[in-house]
């Protein structure tokens, strides 16, 4: 028996984790939660799952549900977040902190999680984007595992079970595209949050669809990779397969590719991060039918068509405060557009400047990371008045 903390657990992860844990009431204990102002979808959680521990967004909310829920211990704000991450439930159970918040508020709680030596499911990219270095310190030195829950990490690290590093040649990360993959850079001009948020594969939370869409997403996902495969950017690649059949590939020095494959559903990955070694059967899951599907395309991932992706890349390989400052300043972009104060192609151009104007900071600490983030951020917002 395992205690489970989710953060996020509204969220689209979130409500897929416990889905997973439906089918691991004897393999799991939901101890506490962490979520935002979702307080309808918070209270059926809360009634199915009784976790001990809660913390929401706001005061007030934390108020109402203290009130509603007398028995169990609430708070909020990031020192809530915070609590809910490092909840001890004074069990000699290990503990799983399934991060699946959206954006760097992700990146204390999961440290604080290491901290208290809990093992880490992570679902929330940014954290690794921005703080990768000091996450896989920290992993190291708590000894703790941190498992992939982003589909295509999964793919890699299943691909990889029994494998030597030394012997990778290269990871091949697969895309879907995102809602615009048949669209010209002349078409996005236009284009407008509505259309931006229909995936053609996968039903996320908006932030992530809109990063799909701009493949920032996949940019993140080959820093994700690098942190946590740790193999040098020449080694990982991309490529665009509108099908999400394969999920990732791996192919090793004698030109030999492992593939994993199956239907686009975030519950295979939830739930093999949560019972890695072991598989279990997942309820509901469909069995890919490759007689259906047919045809798997395939096509090169283009860097004009696609800037966001190759200022992944540049951020990445530069490293230090370059990934931080590309994370904050997607995050605010993505805001910008999504609340209709930009256009789709403004996202990247404010991507792109606040790269340029950055003045590398090396031996980076976590406060450094922490207040870059917030300056870049506000830096952006604050010239669209918001
Ligand atoms: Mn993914």
């Amino acid at each position: 028996m395992k205690n489970l903390i989710i953060l996020g657990a509204t969220g689209s992860i979130g409500m897929q984790t416990l889905a997973v844990l439906g089918n691991l009431t004897n393999e799991y204990k939901l101890t506490s939660i962490a979520f935002g102002k979702n307080i309808k979808r918070g209270i059926e959680i809360i009634n199915k799952f009784k976790p001990q521990f809660v913390s929401v967004e706001n005061k007030s909310d934390c108020k109402y549900l203290s009130e509603l829920f007398p028995d169990i211990k609430f708070d909020y704000g990031l020192e809530g977040l915070i609590n809910a991450s490092t909840y001890d439930a004074s069990n000699s159970y290990q503990t799983v902190v399934v991060t699946a918040l959206v954006g760097s508020i992700g990146l204390l709680p999961t440290v604080e999680a290491i901290k208290k030596g809990y093992h880490i499911a992570l679902a929330n990219k940014e954290t690794l984007v921005t703080a990768g270095r000091i996450i896989i310190d920290l992993i190291d030195k708590y000894q703790v595992n941190l498992l992939p829950v982003d589909s295509e990490h999964s793919a890699i690290f299943q691909a990889l079970n029994g494998e030597k590093k030394a012997q990778i040649n290269k990871l091949i990360i697969t895309a879907s595209g995102g809602a615009f993959r048949n669209k010209s850079r002349e078409d996005l001009k236009h284009v407008t949050v509505t259309e931006a948020l229909k995936h053609p594969n996968w039903l996320m939370g908006s932030k992530i669809t809109i990063d799909s869409a701009t493949m920032m997403n996949k940019g993140f996902e080959v820093i994700e990779a690098h942190y946590l495969f740790g193999l040098p950017y020449d080694k990982i690649t991309t490529i665009l397969h509108k099908e999400s059949v394969i999920h990732s590939l791996v192919e090793f020095v004698d030109t030999s590719v492992i593939a994993q494959l199956g239907t686009p559903d975030m519950r295979i990955p939830i739930q093999y991060a949560l019972t890695y070694p072991n598989r279990f059967v997942l309820n509901n899951a469909k069995s890919l039918k490759l007689e259906e599907i047919m045809t798997l395309n395939f096509q090169k991932l283009d860097f004009t068509r696609y800037p966001c992706l190759h200022y992944a890349y540049e951020a990445g390989k530069i490293g230090h405060s370059m990934p931080t400052v590309l994370n904050a300043a997607n995050e605010a972009a993505v805001h910008l557009f999504l609340t209709e104060k930009i256009s789709f192609l403004d996202i990247e151009r404010i991507i792109y400047e606040a790269l340029n104007n950055h003045i590398l900071i090396k031996n980076l600490d976590l406060d450094t990371i922490l207040s870059l983030d917030k300056e870049v951020k506000m830096k952006i917002l604050t010239l669209k008045g918001v």
